[in-house]
């Protein structure tokens, strides 16, 4: 079975977050199903970023448009980390320095439109075999950058590959102006209702999601969750319409890059046996972070981005009763300039006690997993998150808001679940201050009986949140998917 994935992030080359994860792990995780006759083979089509261009080995050029949305293209078949990669290769979209999406400004690129229609036009140009010798059974859109994959193979006449359109966040949709259309190349009837129009705008997404063979997105909880209105960003009605081919696919973790073991970004590694090695680590960070050196401290760690949706300005209003408790505060994130002012503040205020670097920063994220002793994700909505499972495999207890992946992936330590011997961190609810307040009072509850909270640490580092489980749930879709086309 072949996949055309389609991605606009690929860790290790470039990721803004979870996206670039998944779409990084996924390929190697269905790849090793099969072991040396791999059931799927998977090919992933992203930008030609800045980034992207440069980890690139042995590219060879297979597909040049003359005109692609302003200029000319070239696809690049190329390998990098072990993925196998088609590049779109076109300088007057993608090559350019920073952040993928945004300008030096902050704000959004003018043409981010045309920037993702181009993606889409030539994943779909592939997709339907206009390169010889290069055929697909799936094209496997992940987010509104490549979901115009799917409108495009829709509309094309012949035959086409089957589709699947992986949501990541339904948040992020792809929204322009109508004025864009007239420029997709698309028949009329895509602009409608049942189409690509969203309240008289162009939507991407929806798009997508109207036209995709199989919609999944990251968790079973989130899927339930977004054909409702609350958390269906406005789109829970057609979703509530596609239902029947709609499933949520919990995300695994790279259990390589990801392992207190062997992690080399770690200055002291454990395992779940030698969990006392920890305490090196959470010197280190305390160090790091500027925070008194104290072992007893019960040290909380947040990585993140900082946007309304991961709800850090709860926390925000709990921080003096935090430190006031004895807890300690580590966080590393970016995004909104006024919670990261906040942030900055807090640490200024609260010297010793509070923590905060803004920035991106992969070898720290990894230290506060291993260095913190909970890990705090106090999201609104969250489609699965991936610093809770981190935290699992690191032996960092994960208090977390009950939605969405978090609720999937995190067992509860209330008595029952104590008692049973399976909880593996705390769940809160609603998302509220006064909530999550409840929450830290349990944590510290927790902290003070060293048993109980050894065995919750043990507990989460034995949970599987490897690829294993999820791999296997994808190749049963593409199966399904496969002998149900005509
Ligand atoms: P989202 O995709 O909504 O940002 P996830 O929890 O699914 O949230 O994924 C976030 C990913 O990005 C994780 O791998 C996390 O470690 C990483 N991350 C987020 N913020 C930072 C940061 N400031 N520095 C380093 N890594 C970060």
């Amino acid at each position: 079975m072949r996949i055309l994935a389609v991605a606009s992030e690929i860790y290790p080359l470039l990721k803004t977050g979870g996206l670039g994860d998944v779409v990084g792990a996924l390929p190697l995780a269905l790849q090793q199903i099969g072991g040396a006759s791999p059931a799927v083979e998977v090919t992933t089509m992203v930008p030609g970023y800045p980034a992207i261009m440069a980890a690139l080995t042995d590219a060879i050029p297979i597909h040049q448009f003359d005109e692609l949305f302003g200029g000319p293209a070239t696809i690049l078949q190329a390998s990098a980390d072990s993925l196998d990669l088609l590049v779109v290769d076109a300088p007057h979209l993608y090559a350019r320095a920073g952040n993928p999406y945004l300008g030096a400004d902050g704000r959004e690129w003018a043409d981010n439109g045309m920037r993702f229609a181009a993606l889409g036009a030539a994943a779909a140009a592939v997709g339907r075999g206009i390169v010889p010798g290069l055929t697909f059974d799936i094209v496997h859109a992940h987010d509104w950058q490549a979901a115009m994959a799917l409108v495009y193979l829709h509309f094309h006449n012949g035959p086409r590959p089957a589709t699947v359109l992986t949501i990541h966040n339904l948040a992020f949709q792809g929204r322009y102006p109508a004025a864009l259309f007239p420029r997709l190349g698309l028949p009329a009837s895509a602009f409608g209702l049942n189409g690509l129009e969203f309240h008289g705008d162009v939507n991407f997404l929806k798009g997508g999601l109207a036209y995709a063979d199989r919609i999944t997105t990251v968790s079973p909880g989130y899927a339930r969750e977004i054909t409702g209105e609350e958390k269906g960003m406005g789109l829970d009605g057609l979703l509530r319409h596609r239902g029947d081919v709609l499933s949520g696919i919990l995300n695994g973790i790279d259990d390589t890059v990801w392992n207190p073991a062997t992690d080399p970004l770690l200055p002291a590694r454990y395992s779940r046996g030698k969990l006392a090695k920890r305490a090196e680590d959470k010197l280190a960070l305390q160090k790091r972070m500027g925070l008194e050196e104290s072992p007893d401290a019960l040290l909380i760690g947040v990585i993140s981005r900082l946007t309304s949706q991961k709800g850090l300005d709860m926390l925000l209003d709990q921080l003096d009763a935090m430190v006031g408790d004895g807890m300690q505060l580590a966080l590393l994130g970016s995004g909104e300039p006024d919670l990261e002012q906040a942030f900055v503040s807090a640490a200024e205020w609260h010297l010793g006690s509070v923590g905060c670097i803004i920035g991106y920063d992969e070898t720290l994220a990894h230290l506060i997993q291993a260095g913190s002793d909970a890990l705090l994700v106090p999201s609104r909505f969250e489609p699965c998150g991936l610093t809770q499972l981190y935290a699992l495999r690191y032996g960092s207890v994960p208090v977390v808001s009950r939605v969405g992946g978090l609720a999937d992936s995190v067992i509860d330590a209330n008595e029952a679940a104590l008692a049973a011997g399976v909880a593996t961190g705390i769940q809160f609810w609603p998302a509220t201050p006064e909530a999550l307040q409840v929450a830290l009072d349990r944590l510290q509850n927790l902290w003070r009986d060293k048993p109980a909270w050894a065995q919750v640490q043990r507990n989460g580092m034995a949970a599987d949140v490897s690829w294993r489980r999820p791999a296997n749930q994808y190749v049963s879709l593409y199966r399904s998917l496969l002998a149900a086309q005509p």
